[in-house]
């Protein structure tokens, strides 16, 4: 393809994109195609001769399309949202017009620079405490990561080795003892989360060969964890000789959007602080973190200032396209102390000299994106008045959907109210098997109808379903028709338990 093709092809794309999202809401949310599909569409092997572009498009409307699940339709409810807008969409061409691995400074001034002021927009936008901005007299930093669960996992990292530093710091430097004693404790070390903690802190204990631990959630508090709680988890993995070193607290939980006590947090930590045995927090907040662009909940951020990270992803709510995951340290110095590795064929003058940022240091890859470009183009063209507006009314529309459930008291409970765009549900039954049996099979029916998508979950054995509003399309007539199928579906169902 040469440039006067491209130009062809590409303004084609643009009119086809265009017309694909006016499109989506008529098209059914769930693809609706059978494991393997698309296999047997595709030649067995790659051509050999060039295809004309021309065939190229044409297979993603035949082909592709139907294996689609359209994330951005007002009827995807489910999970959490990820949300994309055109500003994003227009800075992600940009970005892949300025293709490179930008993990230096030199690599792209433009790229680390702008990525050093958008991060500290977005923290000011959220309410972070200074302590994490990038510009001075600031030591902590922000950085864009691809996924909550990399930055999660970057931080443990971090976490670690700053534990084992400290613990080991009386030994002297290069001596087997201390050797030794960095091996001793690896094998203490546990990492800790909530119940409701996202999997991916799981999973990061897990990349890193440490043990997790659990602390449990408080059903009398929203399923959030609870200081007394967690002091408690600490004081039995003392007593069994374990060192934590890592705890995970989650603003806005992945099954019922819960905020843990952070307040309790704080005090169940205290006698560790200044010590060696200092527990890092990462404050989680992937989906809900956009809601404290809202004044009201601002408040929320403030005893972030008492922890050491804190991350949420503008992919989720912001409108800013699948990948763009926003971390935040209060030290800068541990990441970099814990994640730089200079091989000379990395080095540079501005590097050497240390009169720049290298986000190589600040990640697990060495490669990075131009992520920074789509928020940058989100936050401008929408300014925080629009961001405002638009997480505004996903939290409206849910509590509007917690009105009409509870107008229906002989159909519906609500298991969690609406916090944060999300609403969890169940249907009425006189004992816990049949409440579960029955909105299992509510669930069950609204996802076949195609209309919605919606997800569930499972705490303390009891089913619930869960319905997010935070799409960008979602409107009042779609949280509507989704109360509609409910109460026609609760019905039913009620009515078919009786006979
Ligand atoms: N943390 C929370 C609270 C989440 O809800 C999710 C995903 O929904 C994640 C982490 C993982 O996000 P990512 O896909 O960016 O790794």
């Amino acid at each position: 393809m040469d440039v006067d093709e491209f130009r062809k092809a590409a303004k084609a794309a643009i009119d086809q994109i265009a017309d694909y999202h006016e499109s989506v809401p008529s098209r059914r949310v769930l693809a609706d195609v059978e494991p393997g599909y698309l296999r047997p569409l595709l030649p067995a092997s790659a051509p050999l001769d060039p295809e004309p572009f021309e065939a190229i498009a044409a297979d993603v409307h035949a082909k592709i399309m139907p294996g689609i699940t359209h994330w951005s339709s007002p009827g995807f409810m489910a999970f959490f949202a990820c949300t994309s807008s055109y500003p994003a969409a227009i800075a992600e061409m940009w970005s892949n017009a300025f293709n490179g691995a930008h993990f230096n400074w030199i690599c792209s001034p433009a790229v680390t620079e702008l990525e050093a002021v958008v991060m500290d927009w977005l923290a000011e936008m959220v309410a972070l405490p200074p302590c994490f901005l990038t510009r001075a007299p600031s030591l902590g930093g922000g950085v864009i990561h691809g996924s909550a669960s990399e930055a999660l996992l970057t931080v443990m990292v971090a976490a670690r080795d700053r534990f084992l530093a400290a613990k080991t710091a009386h030994l002297p430097d290069g001596a087997d003892e201390k050797e030794d004693e960095t091996c001793r404790l690896r094998g203490r070390l546990v990492a800790l989360g909530s119940a409701g903690a996202h999997s991916s802190t799981k999973k990061a204990a897990q990349v890193l060969g440490v043990r997790f631990a659990t602390v449990p959630v408080d059903e009398d508090h929203g399923f959030a964890m609870q200081g007394p709680d967690l002091a408690r988890t600490l004081d039995d993995l003392a007593a069994r000789g374990l060192e934590p070193f890592y705890l995970t607290a989650t603003l806005g939980t992945t099954d019922v959007c819960a905020v843990d006590d952070f307040p309790g947090i704080i005090d169940a930590l205290a006698p560790r602080v200044g010590t060696p045995a200092d527990v890092w927090v990462h404050v989680d907040a992937a989906y809900a973190g956009s809601a404290l662009v809202l004044d009201e909940n601002k408040p929320l951020a403030a005893p972030v200032a008492h922890f050491h990270s804190f991350n949420f992803n503008p992919h989720k709510w912001l409108l800013t396209t699948f990948d763009c995951s926003a971390l935040w340290v209060r030290s800068r110095a541990d990441l970099v102390s814990s994640l730089s590795i200079k091989p000379p064929y990395l080095r540079n003058q501005m590097s050497d000299d240390g009169l720049v940022t290298d986000y190589r240091d600040w990640q697990i890859p060495l490669g990075r994106r131009f992520r920074s470009l789509k928020l940058w183009f989100v936050l401008r063209a929408y300014g925080v008045s629009g961001l405002q507006a638009h997480v505004r009314r996903g939290v409206v529309l849910a509590e509007s959907l917690e009105a009409k459930l509870r107008s229906r008291p002989d159909l519906f409970s609500i298991f969690t109210p609406a916090r944060f765009a999300l609403v969890t549900l169940r249907v009425r039954a006189r004992d816990e098997a049949t409440v579960n049996a029955r909105t299992e099979q509510l669930y069950d029916a609204i996802n076949a109808g195609g209309a919605f998508y919606l997800t569930s979950t499972v705490i303390g054995a009891k089913f619930a379903i869960r319905v997010s509003t935070s799409v960008a399309a979602v409107r009042d007539e779609h949280v509507d028709k989704l109360f509609g199928l409910l109460v026609e579906g609760a019905e039913k169902i009620i009515k078919a338990g009786e006979e």
